[in-house]
């Protein structure tokens, strides 16, 4: 038994990204579980704050999704970013009256000797009256990056990959028992600062197929390592809170420098393989 498969037992969309951007992030931070040594990036404060907004305003959505009263929810916006947030969350059209939402839904599945774990912002599913199983689903997940990121490079996001080919694999409980057609389904990408602005990928039986061998590739090849070597990327070590654990300079890279600064984001998520109640 390899070093990954004595040490962890889920893999989710942060912990297989972290490996494919870096797999010695990968072993710092989930085989090692070391904590962060070096701040992020420069200025400090300020991005701390935008990752504690981003996470009050998922709060904010979810309870707004389980019926709690705009008034009461306006209250706890209490920053402007916050506010502005939530105001264009409420007066953008997502267009799901005619669905079942499943809000902070969990979903795992086997995933070679580890399992793969999501949790969805939300999962909305309508149904098509007189016919078992949905006519549509759609993923949406709610991002507060300070830019709009392209989608080509959303696409290739693990999340992206994940999030779409599980719900394929394992959402069949959300439908009535049948596994949904990776067609009947969409993931939306909708960022809080641009809502005008929403990303969409459809999904086909060809990109699912491709996406479930990938991951169970990637799976295969954190089980079997014998190393989990530093990136060549240098740009990645430029805002890795591990830098300094690498011998890749302990100064932070500065935040408006940064190419990929919706990764430095990312870097930020709760990484939800540490829950331990998995509901499927
Ligand atoms: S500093 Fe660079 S090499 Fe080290 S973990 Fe971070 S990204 Fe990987």
């Amino acid at each position: 038994m390899g070093m990954a498969e004595k040490t962890i037992q889920n893999l989710s969309q942060s912990s297989l990204q972290d490996f494919v951007d870096c797999p010695r992030r990968f072993e710092l931070r989930y085989l090692k579980k070391l904590n962060y040594p070096a701040a992020q990036t420069e200025p400090i404060l300020e991005n701390e704050k935008h990752m504690q907004e981003g996470a009050q305003f998922h709060r904010l959505v979810h309870e707004h999704l389980l019926g709690m009263p705009v008034e009461k929810l306006h209250l706890l916006a209490n920053t402007p970013k916050l506010r502005r947030w939530f105001e264009n969350y409420l007066n953008a059209d997502l267009r799901l009256a005619d669905y079942t939402l499943h809000p902070e839904f969990t979903l795992s599945a086997p995933l070679g000797n580890l399992r793969l774990v999501a949790k969805y912002d939300l999962v909305a599913v309508q149904k098509n009256e007189g016919t078992r199983g949905a006519s549509q689903v759609i993923i949406l997940d709610w991002k507060t990056y300070r830019r709009r990121p392209r989608d080509e490079w959303l696409a290739t996001r693990l999340q992206t990959r994940v999030y779409r080919s599980l719900l394929v694999q394992s959402g069949a409980y959300l439908n009535e028992g049948v596994p949904f057609k990776p067609e009947q389904l969409e993931m939306i990408y909708w960022f809080a600062d641009f809502p005008n602005e929403p990303a969409r990928f459809k999904y086909d039986a060809t990109l699912f197929n491709r996406d479930w061998e990938t991951l169970a590739k990637l799976t295969e090849e954190i089980v079997s390592a014998a190393e989990y070597p530093k990136t060549e990327e240098l740009i990645r070590c430029s805002y890795c809170p591990f830098r300094s654990y690498c011998e890749r300079g302990s100064q932070a890279g500065a935040y408006e420098a940064l190419e990929s600064e919706m990764e430095a984001e990312e870097l930020f998520d709760i990484h939800f393989e540490q829950i331990g109640e998995i509901a499927f």
